[in-house]
């Protein structure tokens, strides 16, 4: 490991004058599940290290609000979870939380640094001597030809088909959240879903966020779909393992018909994906199995596969209409 300095600056401001100091080599230190990972695998480098843990005003959340939930950037992913009105009225967002990771890992991992994990690829993370253009822009992409298993089917492109690893903000992408960051301009509010790049020809860029802007908060708008949501993973081992695909869908229903729909995916696509084509083809029309999986095939559309990977093209389909019939049942108990 290199050396770095390292910072524990007592407010958010602060925090933003020491990183912007410090230049874009440095980085905000939070749960730090992802960055010391990577620090150990000599794919971070950081020269400097800002580590935000003493905020306390990010570090709590607010789900009693008739207007929007409110979650600040350092809470813990296992206290969200379990808390009891996301349980109660928005399962897809607690279940987001309960199905990422471990137990030991939620209790370090924070919910800002979480939206920004990056990817698991192996030849990312691995190093020399494989090609990978998100970690050496320019270099070639091992993935391509390579161990494709668990890449992305939707959202690549020719630099790079990494999956974006994470359930959280696919959840959040589902119910329209915003978050909240502060740069040396001042704080600005950005959709969830706009936090997120597709790799394009630059992979090595991710996120929308400078590197001296610093995660506040999320908000999440209050909605009578939150009840009737589930967030559905399918994994390779159940106790802890990233998603082959999940799904986040929540309902309003009039009766049999839909009123109104949200379908996110996860594990198979570059960023958290919006299934807005699929939503739509099910608005206003009676959810049956066979309508839920037709709209799962719609969500699908535009897949790219290889050999590798093409099993997850049937098992994506599959989660989306799956997610959908839990969700239905979870809203006819209301
Ligand atoms: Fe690197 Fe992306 Fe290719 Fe993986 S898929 S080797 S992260 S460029």
């Amino acid at each position: 490991m290199r050396p770095f300095i390292y910072t524990k600056p007592a407010t958010a401001a602060d925090a933003v004058r020491a990183i912007t100091a410090a230049g874009p080599g440095a980085r905000f230190l939070a749960g730090g599940t992802t960055l010391y990972d990577l620090m150990k695998l000599n794919v971070e480098t950081p020269s400097s290290i800002v580590d935000v843990n003493s905020l306390t005003e990010l570090s709590s959340f607010d789900t009693s609000g008739a207007g929007e939930l409110v979650f600040g950037a350092l809470s813990r992913m296992s206290d969200v979870a379990a808390d009891g009105r996301l349980v109660r009225d928005y399962p897809a967002l607690s279940e987001s939380l309960w199905k990422a990771a471990s137990q030991q890992l939620r209790n370090m991992a924070s919910l800002g640094g979480n939206l920004l994990q990056r990817t698991r690829c192996a030849y990312f993370r691995g190093g020399e001597p494989f090609a990978c253009n998100k970690r050496q822009p320019g270099s070639g992409c091992s993935a391509r030809e390579g161990m494709n298993r668990g890449h992305a089917l939707l959202g690549g492109s020719e630099t790079c088909i990494a999956v974006y690893p994470g359930d959280w903000a696919v959840a959040l992408t589902a119910f329209d959240a915003k978050v909240d960051v502060l740069g040396p301009k001042g704080e600005r509010t950005i959709a969830l879903e706009d936090l997120y790049r597709e790799p394009g020809a630059t992979p090595d860029v991710e996120a929308t966020l400078e590197f001296n802007e610093l995660i506040l908060r999320i908000r999440v708008p209050v909605t009578p779909l939150g009840h009737a949501s589930t967030y559905h993973k399918i994994r390779d081992r159940e106790s802890f393992a990233f998603a082959l695909v999940s799904a986040a869908t929540a309902l309003q229903m009039d009766k049999d018909t839909v009123r109104d729909v949200r379908i996110a995916v996860g594990g198979i696509a570059t960023r958290p994906w919006r299934a807005r084509a699929a939503e739509q083809a099910l608005v206003g029309r009676p959810l049956t199995a066979q309508a839920a999986r037709a709209a799962g095939d719609v969500a699908l559309q535009g897949a790219k596969a290889s050999d590798d990977n093409r099993f997850r093209i049937e098992l994506g389909a599959q989660a989306i209409a799956d997610a959908l019939m839990i969700a239905k049942q979870r809203g006819s108990r209301q």
